[in-house]
């Protein structure tokens, strides 16, 4: 880099946005901006005047990189979201010459693009003698998978099960990994399978990950994703009690929870199991969040479930459209349509905080592009987005990951973004297989039809 940060912010930033410049060109400005960006102190966001649209990729990925700076993003940022596009695009061109998927295609150069890209952040980084602010790992959370056992096989769940459970070493290296982290605020998050098949490992490792955050003067937190089988007065009372928030799934009434909701063991009832842990959450103070999966076939009923989970006294809700199934427009827009209902209808709730809709606060669309980090139970590190279709992997599937835990410094060093994953994505199953490339594309494409009617019902413009 030159000696002079704003000179490479200024220079990288007309390299991008130079009219006629191509998709290199674009990912190469941004990139040195930046870097310029990144070590000029106080950077003030910048109005950008974007190219012409010309028609080509590469001014569509400058005005949309543009775009999201104006809306206060950052350069890095815009480096990573101009690249999601880019192979958004190059996925909808091939699937306009081949609409049943041929995994072989690629009209618009998009695979090569992104292969030659996918280590952007180390262009980001490069010449620069140590790792900016701006650029450490903008995460503040870390999922275990604590188990991949699981006593319900539900429909939509896209995560493999069997019955390895992730050795307590591989845990604790997990939680002290987090622990580097230089930010004052850090979350433990545990998932599987079920969590709470094993209560007292769950248990364990957060008051481990609580005491060393404490000797760094840090606040710990914690989120578990249960299907409540285990989540006793008992357990919820000390889950409370270190300040964790679990994730429940309730998808509607009894007939509709159950529909998807198989349990191995034929005489449970799925239904019962999760009314009896929002009884328990709520007498023991936990804070719960319910999770209601809407399918193509379910989604009709949709305000009716909303309803009804609000009648059990559930006051937060994350409403998602189901992964690894194709949505039709009609369905897509039963969907959009009940969540422009459900956030009409709640107006007040929602603006008092009485009630939370996390679509409108929290998700981030494409849900399917999750760049929040995982470790798996072998100890090996994963972006989240590689459970989305684990369970649909082509046999052939190149391994994928970043590698063990064990290799990984400190957190801070880690730094991927929603590139990153779609490209994981495309890798893994589009690429291999036709079926998987149209569904996943159709399920970005329903995620940015579900982002923009959100920022309409929030009044973004
Ligand atoms: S409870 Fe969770 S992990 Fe178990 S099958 Fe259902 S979605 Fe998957």
């Amino acid at each position: 880099m030159t000696t002079d940060p704003a000179a490479e912010l200024e220079h990288g930033l007309a390299q991008a946005l130079a009219p006629g410049a191509d998709p290199d060109a674009v990912l190469e400005g941004l990139c040195r901006a930046a870097r310029g960006a990144a070590c000029v102190e106080g950077d003030p966001p910048r109005a950008l005047t974007p190219p012409a649209d010309d028609g080509s990729l590469g001014a569509r990925m400058a005005r949309h990189a543009a775009a999201l700076v104006a809306r206060g993003g950052t350069l890095a940022g815009a480096a990573d979201d101009a690249l999601v596009l880019a192979l958004y695009l190059g996925e909808a061109a091939a699937l306009r010459a081949a609409p049943e998927g041929d995994p072989g295609i690629d009209p618009a150069g998009v695979r090569e693009l992104a292969r030659r890209w996918r280590d952007y952040p180390a262009r980001i980084l490069e010449g620069l003698p140590e790792r900016p602010g701006a650029l450490r790992n903008p995460r503040r959370n870390l999922q275990v998978m604590v188990t991949r056992r699981c006593q319900l096989r539900c429909s939509y769940c896209p995560v493999v099960k069997g019955e390895a459970d992730t050795p307590a070493a591989v845990l604790d290296a997990a939680a002290d990994l987090l622990l580097t982290g230089a930010a004052p605020g850090l979350r433990l998050d545990f998932s599987g399978g079920e969590p709470l098949l094993r209560t007292d490992e769950v248990l364990r490792v957060a008051e481990r990950f609580r005491a060393g955050a404490e000797e760094r003067g840090k606040a710990a937190s914690f989120y578990l994703v249960t299907n409540g089988f285990g989540l006793t007065p008992d357990v919820a009372r000390q889950l409370a009690g270190l300040g964790c928030r679990v994730e429940l799934s309730l998808d509607g009434d009894e007939a509709t929870h159950n529909r998807h909701k198989r349990p191995v063991d034929p005489a449970e009832n799925p239904y019962h199991r999760t009314r009896a842990a929002i009884e328990a959450a709520s007498t023991e103070g936990l804070p719960h969040t319910v999770v209601m999966v809407a399918t193509p076939d379910t989604v009709a009923s949709l305000p009716a479930s909303f309803a009804h989970a609000l009648q059990v006294g559930v006051r937060s809700v994350d409403i998602n459209y189901a992964i690894g199934r194709e949505w039709d427009p009609p369905a897509l827009a039963a969907f959009t349509g009940a969540l422009e209902r459900i956030a009409a209808d709640h107006a007040d709730a929602l603006r008092s905080g009485e009630l939370v809709l996390g679509n409108l606060s929290s998700k981030v669309e494409p849900a399917v592009l999750n760049a929040e980090w995982m470790v798996d139970t072998d100890g090996s590190l994963h972006l989240m987005t590689e459970w989305a279709l684990e369970s649909s992997r082509p046999a052939d599937g190149e391994e994928l990951g970043f590698g063990p835990l064990a290799a990984v410094a400190a957190w801070d060093d880690l730094f991927a973004g929603r590139f990153h994953a779609y490209h994981t994505l495309l890798r893994a199953y589009s690429w291999r297989d036709g079926a998987l490339r149209r569904v996943l594309h159709n399920n970005i494409g329903a995620g940015r039809s579900v982002a923009r009617h959100l920022a309409a019902s929030r009044g973004a413009p």
